[in-house]
């Protein structure tokens, strides 16, 4: 098996198709014409030599399926229109009418939102766990289950998952799983490989790297993406354009690159808010103090650059002045590119309301009062002494 950076290279390519192109070209093109009607008849049989519409497969897509699937250890992909697209394909592959799912309560917003908004009304039900056990999945199973959904580390606190562990607690009761690896990225995580069913990922994050497309990708087996792509893929129809494919190829190349240095500029910012007499906690999966530091250390290669800090002032004027104090870290959702990205974020008191998402950003997730107020930072490729400058000048503004 090639290494890592090899496959980001050049697994999916061949250039002998294009006329020897290096770089694949862009099929911008959203049908393809048959030469006689016995070869459209018959046009199915022939893929990939042979293609009909783009919402079903184009070639530079093609391309890109293959080298993500090679990425995460995968039998297959099936890239997506967003990550959204991407998770909702996935989940709604696993559950029908009636079923019941268990569920992280850290999970990202918008997961949250389709699995109690959206499904909810369409008769699934969802339990929400914390999940850093994996007997609250068995406790949690009952009859009609029939999907854990995963996500670690998850979104703003970083609890992690033992996957291996939880994969088991899913094949005794035939349920089946599916993990969001968005945060580790493949070059950190493989998922597949602890016996986890699918992998989601919103490549508009690390897989994309440069925030200029909105994409989403689910590995597994040739089988299960066979079903996803015919089915939640071509009927619900949230392809990727051919373009925002080609952005991705060119942007997968630099992966491994890349994370070493959000890994490399991540732990250097944390470290320096954990020891900050400001700073009250720091989430982040890639320190010492993580409380599943072994769990981090057995099932992921390495940690990225998204992480984030509750202030020892908990107030909501501190968080936002501290943030409007930064000169480096922009004010904006999403992360993953090259930039650095802060957000205030208000971390919800433990135990209140089983079920209730731990975490909430303002103007997005209703607000919650009880709340101590924090930052999620996600820190970019920049210099990383002009990062930690701009901490510590920022963090001077605040009580
Ligand atoms: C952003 C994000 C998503 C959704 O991806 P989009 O590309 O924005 O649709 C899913 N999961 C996680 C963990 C994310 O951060």
């Amino acid at each position: 098996m090639p290494g890592f950076e090899t496959l980001c290279a050049h697994a999916g390519e061949d250039p002998r198709r294009h006329c020897g192109a290096v770089t694949p070209p862009i099929y911008q093109s959203s049908l393809f014409t048959s030469p006689d009607c016995e070869a459209f008849a018959a046009r199915h049989e022939r893929w990939p030599e042979v293609y009909d519409y783009t919402r079903v497969a184009n070639p530079t897509t093609d391309v890109l399926e293959a080298k993500l699937a090679a990425l995460e250890q995968a039998e297959a992909c099936r890239v997506f229109g967003s990550g959204m697209a991407a998770v909702s394909a996935a989940i709604l592959h696993c559950v029908r009418a009636g079923d019941h799912v268990v569920a992280v309560d850290s999970v990202y917003g918008p997961t949250r939102a389709l699995l109690t908004g959206y499904l909810k009304g369409l008769g699934i039900e969802t339990t929400w766990v914390r999940g850093e056990d994996p007997e609250e999945f068995a406790r949690a199973a009952r009859k009609g289950t029939r999907l854990f959904y995963l996500e670690s580390p998850s979104s703003v606190v970083m609890r992690l998952q033992d996957l291996e562990a939880v994969a088991e607690v899913a094949r005794e009761r035939g349920v089946a799983t599916v993990v969001d690896n968005s945060w580790a990225s493949p070059y950190y995580q493989n998922p597949l490989a602890l016996g986890i069913d699918l992998v989601v990922h919103s490549a508009t994050k690390y897989l994309g790297g440069h925030s200029d497309i909105v994409a989403g990708a689910v590995m597994g087996s040739a089988e299960r993406i066979q079903q996803i792509a015919s089915r939640e893929g071509v009927l619900l129809g949230a392809v990727l354009d051919p373009f925002a494919s080609w952005l991705m190829i060119r942007g997968v190349r630099t992966l491994a690159l890349r994370m070493e240095r959000h890994q490399q500029s991540g732990l250097a910012v944390a470290r320096f808010l954990e020891q900050h007499p400001k700073v009250a906690r720091v989430h982040y999966a890639g320190l010492e103090s993580h409380p599943q530091r072994a769990l981090a250390v057995r099932q992921m290669r390495g940690s990225s650059g998204l992480l984030s800090l509750e202030l020892k002032d908990g107030t909501r004027e501190a968080a936002f002045r501290f943030v409007d104090s930064l000169r480096w870290f922009a004010i904006g959702v999403s992360w993953g590119g090259y930039e650095s990205l802060a957000l205030p974020v208000g971390f919800v008191p433990e135990g209140k309301i089983p079920g209730r998402a731990p975490f909430v950003f303002p103007g997005i997730t209703p607000p919650a009062q009880e709340v101590r107020w924090g930052v999620r930072l996600h820190v970019g490729l920049e210099t990383v002494d002009d990062l930690l400058e701009d901490l510590s000048q920022a963090l001077d503004q605040i009580p």
